[in-house]
This record gives C-alpha cells, sequence and structure tokens, in this order.
C-alpha cells in the first residue's frame, strides 16, 4: 500500500532522516521505535506532507510520487486517503466532540451535514464517546479527547491512520483506553503507521516493527522476530535499555 524510498530530510544545516525506506502493507500495524531524536516524528510528518522532505520517493497505492517535487494537488490527492492522529489531538477547542468529528466531513468533503452527523455519531460509538458528543474538549479528558481525534480520523474512511506518539501526552491512567481502541482497529485489520514508545502495544498489537536509530532504520521486521531476536547490536541495546 505504502512505500518510501531513500527519504532525505534536514533542518538547515542539522540531517535528520538520511536515507529511509519503509514499506506497509494494507492490513500491517507497523510500530515505529527508537530513541528520542532518532528521527521518528519526522519521518511520519514527511510521509504525511506536514513537513516537506528534501527528497525521496513515495509510492501510494501503486502512483509514484517524488518527494522533494509533489506538488500540492498531488499531496490533496494523497491526503484524501490518509488520517493523522496528533500527540496533543488537536481538536478545536470551541467545537463539541461531534463538530470535531464532523467538521472535515462537512468543510473539506462538502458532505451534507445530516450524513455527516450520521457517520460522526457512528464513529464517536465506535471510540466509545457517543455519549460525550456534546462536550467541549475541556469537559473531556485526554484519553477521551484522544479518542476524539480517532473518531475524527476514522470519518474520512482513511486507507491509512498515521499516529504520531498517540500516548505520550497523557497520564499513564488514561493510556490504556486509547490502546484499547487501537487495539480494535488493529482486530478489525485498519492500516496503521505508529510512533510510540508504548512497548506493550508494539509487542502485542503491531504485526510489524521499524526500529530508527540517528536518521537510519536499523532494523525493521515482524515483531515478533523484533522482540524475540532482534538481529542488530544496536536494537538489542535499545531493547535491553527499556525492558
Ligand atoms: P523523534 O521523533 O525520534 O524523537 P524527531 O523527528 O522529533 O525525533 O526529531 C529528530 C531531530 O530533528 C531532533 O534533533 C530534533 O531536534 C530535530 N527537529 C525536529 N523538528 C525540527 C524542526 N522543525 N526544526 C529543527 N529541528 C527539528
Amino acid at each position: 500500500m505504502l512505500q518510501v524510498e531513500n527519504l532525505h530530510k534536514a533542518f538547515g544545516e542539522l540531517q535528520v532522516l538520511k536515507g529511509v525506506s519503509l514499506t506497509v502493507e494494507k492490513g500491517d500495524v507497523v510500530a515505529i521505535l527508537g530513541p528520542s531524536g532518532s528521527g521518528k516524528t519526522t519521518l511520519l510528518r514527511c510521509i504525511n506532507f506536514l513537513e516537506k522532505a528534501d527528497s525521496g520517493r513515495l509510492v501510494f497505492d501503486g502512483e509514484d510520487f517524488d518527494l522533494g517535487r509533489i506538488t500540492r494537488r498531488e499531496i490533496a490527492r494523497l491526503r484524501k486517503k490518509t488520517a493523522f492522529v496528533f500527540q496533543n489531538y488537536n481538536l478545536f477547542r470551541n467545537k463539541t466532540a461531534l463538530q470535531n468529528v464532523t467538521e472535515g466531513l462537512i468543510t473539506a468533503r462538502k458532505m451534507p451535514k445530516a450524513q455527516a452527523e450520521a457517520i460522526g455519531l457512528q464513529m464517536l460509538e465506535k471510540v466509545g464517546m457517543a455519549d460525550r458528543r456534546d462536550y467541549f474538549p475541556h469537559q473531556l479528558s485526554g484519553g477521551q479527547q484522544q479518542r476524539v481525534a480517532i473518531a475524527r480520523a476514522l470519518a474520512t474512511s482513511p486507507e491509512i491512520i498515521y499516529f504520531d506518539e498517540p500516548t505520550s501526552a497523557l497520564d499513564p491512567e488514561l493510556i490504556g483506553e486509547v490502546l484499547a481502541v487501537m487495539r480494535q482497529l488493529a482486530a478489525e485489520g485498519m492500516t496503521m503507521l505508529v510512533v510510540t514508545h508504548e512497548m506493550s502495544f508494539a509487542r502485542e498489537v503491531s504485526s510489524k516493527v521499524i526500529f530508527m536509530e540517528g536518521g537510519h532504520v536499523v532494523e525493521q521486521g515482524p515483531s515478533k522476530e523484533f522482540f524475540a531476536s532482534p538481529k542488530e547490536e544496536r536494537t538489542r541495546a535499545f531493547l535491553r535499555r527499556i525492558t
């Protein structure tokens, strides 16, 4: 479904991504792991054009794009097939849970309000937030806000959802409810690419792991193999530190 080849990205003199390649198949749940500062978030943001890559190739659904010279129109077309869940939820503060979920459908996709609300409610239901449809973000816990953000991502029927450290802003007791929703999506076959520090999620839910360090992919492969018998010494050192 998604293939990235030789992606490079620098911020000024700082080379952050030094030729990253990865593949995501339909139905994969891919965890991107690695020490802080290794370029995980930048990679995810480049793939979804929240940052502009300097160079690289992206293939999505068989369509080929040159990341160094991709056009706005191509980006808009690709974005229709993807959704992004942010670390800090990024909900509109002056809109209710339901309005947050329907906003994109109504404004960007020109969907009639009634239809958008029907989909919105269905998605809030899916993440266990239908009873909070009329609450504003400040009336919700962090975990609840993140579940609304996931409902918003789902509402656009994306082919893949990108998650950027979706639980790292949450108090420990709220992490579980968000991971439970993600686990449920994984079971339903949703394709997900997840930057995470949650080793339990990577171990138990992800089908594949990409381990990054210093702007490189050091190792990637099926989760079971990654955790049971990591091939690279740097991976083993990382796993020793965090487990
Ligand atoms: P990770 O997600 O693995 O912690 P990041 O992708 O957030 O790593 O960051 C990788 C490196 O890029 C870090 O050194 C960070 O300081 C730098 N960086 C990230 N975003 C920017 C930016 N907008 N401007 C300058 N440097 C940045």
